[in-house]
């Protein structure tokens, strides 16, 4: 139908690139995802995009919590690595200082006289580690939340045995220390515990960056690709890549810039890449409320989010609530050969597709599936991914547009100017 255009190695690139030290985890630390928005603005300006804003830039700010400091804990004499060994809540308050480490276990929960001795301590001097309690069942339920919401008032919680950390984002700060520890990190029974985790509540001014190719029959009506391309940033020196989450979305993003910058579509083209997603889609929300192209010129809004993989085909968020449209996707896939399967997903709050859908706009959350096992964490890096259906994703999603816009012009009148 189109011509192949898709360019694996320059997704690559791209995604080596948002995904380097330099960029830090496109954060709030180091100017992190300030250096990724003026990327992706350049290369709207190289492409010649139009500009809905001035420079491409939608500009917001929103409270967040940050870890630009030191990091550091030490247990009975052992260090732990920062992010790889022990991360935090993200909402984690300062804290510095030696505290002893207490254990609670199930059976101390259900057992009157010896939780009464447990809560009769000065707990306000520990860490009390959780692991035991967490999940399950009990007869003095209202026991274990007290602990687990630390009511009882000590330093903080600490949860040992974790397999893997999912980190994320937080608009404030919690009320106690949270410290997540790597199952073989510590096998002994720990006794006293050196911290100093410095985290600052900053008012981070951040920006959306917003691209047109202006449509060749209909120019105002728009096909919208987004994709957020903040990730987590930094705790301490432990860097976030974000490489899948969504350097990829990204990357992919900006292969269609420049090829339909160059081979304009009937319909214009929007490119928005979203900041603050990982804080709770507020780059998304914030545009819904904000529109520079109003919503309802929009006609079918495509979200890429996770486009790192693909083995195991493709998930379309929103699928039955545009059941004609997911249905032409489904058959480009067959026709073309793309992926193995498109699964089937109803509405989800889970990316920026989001508020444009409840605002009304045909939207779709695309996100591929595969083996990789890294989210939110550390390894989720350049390196670690393949980008194995690459190729083939682009071309089905470029050419599903392509395919839409002509069925859309066929069955209907479009807004023409
Ligand atoms: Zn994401």
């Amino acid at each position: 139908m189109a011509t192949k255009a898709q360019n694996k190695e320059y997704a690559k690139q791209v995604i080596e690139k948002l995904c380097s030290d330099d960029f830090a985890g496109r954060g709030y630390v180091n100017e992190g995802d300030k250096k990724a928005s003026r990327f992706i603005a350049e290369i709207f300006r190289k492409n010649r995009l139009g500009s809905p804003t001035v420079d491409y830039y939608q500009t917001f700010g929103f409270p967040v919590v940050t870890f630009p400091g030191e990091t550091f804990l030490n247990i009975d004499g052992v260090g732990l690595e920062a992010g790889r060994e022990f991360i935090v809540n993200a909402g984690c308050p300062t804290i510095k200082g030696k505290f002893n480490v207490i254990y609670i276990d199930s059976a101390t929960i259900d057992n009157s006289f010896a939780f009464e001795t447990f809560t009769k301590k000065s707990l306000r001097k520990f860490f009390i580690v959780v692991t035991d309690i967490k999940g399950k069942t009990f007869l003095h339920p209202e026991r274990a939340e007290s602990i687990l919401s630390n009511t009882i008032g000590a330093k903080g919680l600490i949860f040992n045995n974790q397999e893997k950390f999912t980190w994320s984002v937080s608009l404030q700060k919690e009320k106690f220390p949270i410290i997540y520890i790597q199952k073989n990190a510590i096998k002994h029974h720990m006794v006293e515990l050196d911290i100093n985790i410095e985290s600052i509540l900053i008012n981070h001014q951040t920006q959306n960056v917003l691209g047109i190719v202006k449509g060749k029959l209909y120019p105002d009506s728009f096909v919208v690709i987004t994709a957020h391309y903040d990730h987590l940033g930094k705790f301490g020196e432990a860097i976030f890549p974000g490489a899948n989450d969504n350097a990829s979305g990204i990357a992919m993003m900006l292969d269609l810039v420049g090829n339909i910058a160059k081979t304009p579509l009937d319909y214009s083209v929007m490119f928005i890449a979203f900041a603050g997603e990982e804080a709770g889609l507020l780059g998304s929300y914030y545009y819904t409320q904000n529109p520079s192209i109003a919503l309802n010129k929009m006609a079918l809004l495509l979200n890429l989010d996770l486009m790192a993989t693909g083995d195991k085909g493709m998930t379309s968020v929103n699928a039955t609530e545009f059941p004609d449209e997911f249905k032409l996707l489904r058959y480009i896939n067959e026709q073309g050969n793309y992926l193995p399967n498109i699964n089937s997903r109803g509405k989800a709050a889970n990316s920026d597709h989001y508020y444009f859908t409840e605002a009304g706009v045909k939207s779709f959350f695309f996100y591929l599936m595969g083996n990789y096992s890294f989210y939110h964490d550390i390894d989720d890096k350049a390196s670690a991914v393949t980008l194995s259906k690459y190729n083939e994703s682009y071309q089905l999603i470029y050419d599903f547009i392509n395919a839409y816009i002509k069925q859309s012009i066929e069955n209907s009148i479009p807004n023409k100017k």
